[in-house]
């Protein structure tokens, strides 16, 4: 594809032509600015991914940094000296947000970033990529004497993972206003340590106030952590959103029995409608297709004996998918199914909600913008939502946002073995340059956004 080409379709995403802020922006030729023209150092990027895994390090290859360890500490070090090594002003909020801002231009900064928190078995891919791809990004446009209209921001948020303390993707949540720093502070963790004392203990109690100011527009470069991608054989997602995740635990009660002893027709065996359930949920998820996801995840019968039909089963449904009108008819249809086939067999049935978040839906002008310049760098890109949560989610409650994807070797993740190529770490590192440096001048405008 030729930069034309991409020039046109960056104009039309940008739904406005030529504006009073773009007085160049008469032709699409003249508004070649935003073409795909720069290019990140892989090298350099490797380097620091290299550097911040051997923080924590596992076997396999991998990290284990839950968030506000020790090990957490040791990276925020290794990330903010970085940070400051790029001339960039350093600020630290109360929940431990660190954000490093390339003060330059004016107005609202175009941020990016992730997370540098991991599973307690992570990967050395997952957030850190996010982040560290920020730092090459400012590094690459310093380098090459480029001068944004907007300061760019590269930020790492506190406890993504939510391995240690709950909810997850906290730090980013604080920062957009979804929850106040006070509750997030007292919250204790699987250790009984609570996160206000592990950040004094660790030094990221910082005083930036949160919630924080609204960027321009939030992108966030990450792994797919699926096997989707690689499957296609495509080298750059364009992620549309986050799907909406619904949690239950289902408990089915019948009446036990003995095995030998009770008749077939004699029998109110539990563990006969949560088998159902189950069954159903993967054939409703076939049959919806497209982002349709359906889980049983834990089944347990008791008393789980050889010889005994089981007093209860207790299971848990995890359902998702982008759009949220399906996603609630497939609750309805399941939860519906669970109490038929319950009373068929004579069983009750309880159900608790675990979890319910709704869908998120990327900015469609920077998923196209994500889109439009991994094409004019000659990559294969499809649009796709994300089935992990991810801090762009929260921030886009407050600024335009989106992410961009890049392959998983076998579709791994929250694991050592996690692997992504370089080859496919530096496309979605030179889409991000783009994109960013598209944001940060002016190929696509988002006046009207959410935030102004
Ligand atoms: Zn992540």
């Amino acid at each position: 594809m030729t930069g034309g080409g991409v020039t046109d379709t960056l104009v039309s995403v940008s739904n406005a032509g030529p504006t009073e802020q773009d007085p160049d922006g008469a032709s699409p030729s003249s508004a070649s600015v935003a073409g795909p023209t720069h290019r990140i150092d892989i090298r350099r990027l490797l380097d620091r991914i290299t550097a911040l895994a051997e923080i924590g390090p596992i076997a396999g290859g991998g990290s284990s940094r839950l968030a506000l360890t020790d090990a957490d500490r040791a990276a925020r070090g290794l990330v903010t000296t970085w940070m400051g090594d790029l001339g960039l002003t350093v600020s630290i909020d109360g929940i431990g947000n660190v954000i490093g801002m390339w003060e330059i231009g004016e107005g609202a900064p175009v941020l990016v970033g992730s997370h540098i928190d991991t599973v307690a078995t992570g990967g050395r891919y997952d957030g850190n990529l996010g982040v560290l791809a920020g730092l090459e990004v400012i590094e690459a446009l310093q380098q090459s004497g480029a001068t944004p209209n907007r300061p760019i921001g590269v930020g790492f948020f506190t406890n993504e993972e939510g391995a240690r303390f709950a909810p997850d993707m906290m730090g980013s949540l604080v920062y957009v206003g979804g929850l106040a720093i006070e509750e997030a502070l007292d919250t204790v963790g699987i250790d009984g340590a609570r996160v206000a004392d592990e950040l004094e203990r660790i030094g990221y109690s910082g005083p930036t106030p949160s919630p924080g100011p609204a960027p321009y527009a939030f992108v966030e470069l990450h792994i797919e952590q699926g096997p989707v991608l690689e499957a296609a054989g495509l080298q750059i997602g364009a992620v549309t959103g986050v799907q909406g995740i619904s949690w239950s635990e289902f408990t089915f009660t019948g009446r036990s029995s003995h095995a030998g002893t009770t008749p077939m027709e004699l029998r109110n065996d539990p563990s006969i409608p949560a088998s159902q359930l189950l069954l159903e949920a993967r054939h409703l998820a076939h049959l919806i297709g497209g982002p349709q996801v359906a889980t049983v995840g834990r089944f347990e019968p008791y008393p789980n004996l050889v010889n005994v039909i089981p007093r209860s089963v207790e299971m848990t449904l995890d359902v998702r998918n982008s759009d949220d009108e399906v996603l609630r008819h497939v609750e309805h249809v399941l939860f519906d199914y669970a109490e038929t086939m319950a009373a068929q067999e004579g069983c009750s049935v309880e159900r608790r909600s675990l979890a319910r978040f709704e869908p998120v839906q990327f900015d469609e002008r920077i998923v196209g913008l994500v889109e439009a310049t991994a094409t004019g760098l000659g990559l294969s890109v499809q649009q796709m939502p994300s089935g992990a949560g991810h801090d762009a989610q929260m921030f886009a409650r407050i600024c335009p946002t989106a992410m961009v994807f890049v392959p998983s070797v076998n579709g791994l993740s929250h694991n050592p073995a996690e692997f992504t190529e370089s080859a496919d770490l530096e496309n979605g590192a030179n889409v991000l340059i783009n994109v960013v440096w598209t944001l940060a001048t002016t190929g696509v405008e988002l006046n009207g956004a959410v935030h102004e």
